[in-house]
């Protein structure tokens, strides 16, 4: 399964956990000790097992755009050149 992880821009959110709600591996939380300048407490990524896939759920859903997602590079199976035998 890919690999993925996100970065929220915390100053921008505004805790309204639609993130949180639609992640399919459950590794967004609202964060319990924190405030943002606005008030608001944000989201966090919690992912210590490294189960985010950068399905990109969260940032599709997050009416604020605060979420950007990576995701683990691979390679493509056409662009391997096998060297030929001569
Ligand atoms: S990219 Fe997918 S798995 Fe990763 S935090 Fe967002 S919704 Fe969850
Ligand atoms: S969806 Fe966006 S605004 Fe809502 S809690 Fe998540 S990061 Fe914050």
């Amino acid at each position: 399964m890919a690999k993925g992880t996100i970065f929220i821009d915390t100053e921008r959110c505004k805790g309204c956990t639609l993130c949180a709600l639609n992640c399919p591996q459950r590794v967004i939380v609202m964060a319990a000790d924190q405030l943002n300048r606005k008030g608001y407490r944000p989201a966090q990524l919690i992912d210590p097992e490294a189960r985010c896939t950068g399905c990109a759920v969260c940032a599709l859903v997050c009416p604020d755009v605060c979420i950007t997602v990576y995701r683990e590079a691979r390679p493509c199976k056409e662009a391997i050149h096998e060297p030929r035998a001569s």
